[in-house]
């Protein structure tokens, strides 16, 4: 059985005691049985479950349920397998074997899901109905679209459905980032105040939390959730299992928040442990440098970690100044030798339009892999013939606005060295004949 255990004071709980924190304040890390799990074959389960076409199984997350958590009922969406993409082009230029992980191919085109199907499953089976986060891009959509989906018939259970609500501060974001949210029915407040005053209330409501009284209680589905770490494990085990348990030699993906850098730390360690791969990957986690404060961390061994007041970059999903898992992100850099590193907003775009042309496409935030990589193979990191997997952690459709924009050569300090430019052409044969010359 699993427990829940405090990173900060060490206390203990039961997993099913409803706790998104610990009572003194500090994150909560779940505690899997490595010694029971070790006595089930776990490599022979979850390759008989590929295939299914029925829940549990036919969903990439809940697939690997024996590591989360044991749920009476889950609330899927059949979340998860998603593509590992071999990229043969790429590789040659790059002189490793190239994968890149597409986390955008979820049902609401983020890697969101995978934390966001454990973490209400958590709360329903608790016997919560109000959930509840701040966010105003990937989450608030993902949110919005779990609890829409609990009320359909096909899961009646549910009380009349979930009450999803997002909080996001008044008048300081773009409300087009929004449209997943509005549109899955989530109620959307708006408060006088920024983004942090918005994740202080969201706290404060946490705090809240009555566990003898959940139905009336509000859930926390921000990146504080113990669950949602859970969920966005199963990434990595995909991944593994796609590679036919043969571990590749680095994993490399954006890093803002720092849920999943935590996240694939754990799921590598608990790999590994369970003997279902061999040798550990080396995580290497990618910042932009207008949002760094975890490379600086990094880059100063260790010694301090300092919360940056005004992140600023394009890559908006990983625009955080202060991100709340960076003691467990450390861990997991440490336990998998891995390296911290930054890339500029040129670097990141043309990364980007390197990924689109090649058919696959992503948001901003996602080519800090292929951005990362490039610089970990020209400094001698990343060796040849090594096997890499990118992680593309959200679609191209999420952030039209930076493609579009891109392609017109009107961002500020950005090249734009990639862009194609739709042509004006007069509508007659001859014209297009001579265009695509
Ligand atoms: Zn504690």
């Amino acid at each position: 059985m699993q427990k829940l255990s405090c990173i900060t004071c060490g206390k203990k709980f039961g997993i099913n005691e409803n706790h998104v924190v610990c009572e003194c304040g500090g994150l909560l890390d779940i505690i899997q049985p490595i010694e029971e799990l070790k006595r089930l074959n776990l490599k022979k389960v979850f390759d008989e479950r590929l295939g299914s076409r029925e829940l549990p199984n036919a969903s990439g997350v809940w697939r690997y349920r024996e590591l989360l958590f044991d749920a009476e009922r889950i609330i899927s969406r059949f979340e998860g397998n998603t593509r590992l993409y071999p990229s043969e082009k790429l590789s040659a230029k790059l002189g490793v074997e190239l994968f890149f992980k597409h986390e955008g191919e979820n049902p609401t085109g983020s890697f969101k899901d995978r934390g966001m199907t454990v973490a209400i499953t958590a709360g329903v089976n608790a016997g919560c109905h109000n959930f509840v986060c701040a966010s105003t891009g990937n989450t608030s959509a993902s949110l919005a679209s779990y609890c829409a989906a609990a009320g359909l018939p096909a899961v009646a259970s549910a009380k009349v459905g979930l009450n999803g609500i997002v909080i996001i501060p008044n008048g300081k974001i773009a409300l087009g980032k929004l449209s997943q949210a509005l549109a899955f029915g989530a109620k959307v407040l708006q408060i006088d105040g920024n983004f942090d005053a918005a994740m202080k209330l969201v706290n404060e409501l946490g705090k809240k939390f009555d566990s003898k009284n959940p139905a009336d209680s509000i859930y926390v589905l921000n990146s504080i959730n113990p669950f949602r770490i859970e969920g966005q494990k199963t990434i990595v085990f995909e991944i593994l299992q796609q590679l036919n348990w043969d571990a590749p030699d680095w994993i490399v993906l954006p890093a803002g928040n720092l849920g999943n850098t935590s996240a694939f730390g754990k799921a590598i360690s608990e790999a590994f442990e369970l003997g279902l791969i061999d040798r550990k990957p080396r995580i290497a986690a990618v910042q932009a440098a207008g949002a760094n404060p975890f490379f600086k961390y990094f880059e100063n061994k260790w010694k301090k970690f300092e919360a940056m007041e005004n992140p600023e970059t394009i890559a908006t999903a990983i625009k955080i100044g202060n991100p709340q898992s960076f003691l467990r992100a450390r861990r997991a850099v440490e336990e998998t030798n891995g390296v911290v590193l930054e890339v500029s907003e040129n670097e990141i775009m043309d990364a980007k339009a390197e990924i689109d042309a090649a058919g696959i496409g992503c948001e901003p935030a996602s080519a800090c892999s292929l951005a990362g990589i490039r610089q970990l193979v020209a400094n001698g990191k990343v060796k040849k013939g090594e096997k890499v997997v990118g992680v593309l952690t959200g679609h191209l459709l999420k952030d039209p606005d930076a493609t579009m924009n891109y392609h017109a050569g009107k961002l500020t300090g950005i090249d734009s060295a990639r862009a194609n430019r739709p042509r004006r052409i007069e509508a007659s044969v001859k014209a297009v004949l001579a265009a695509i010359k």
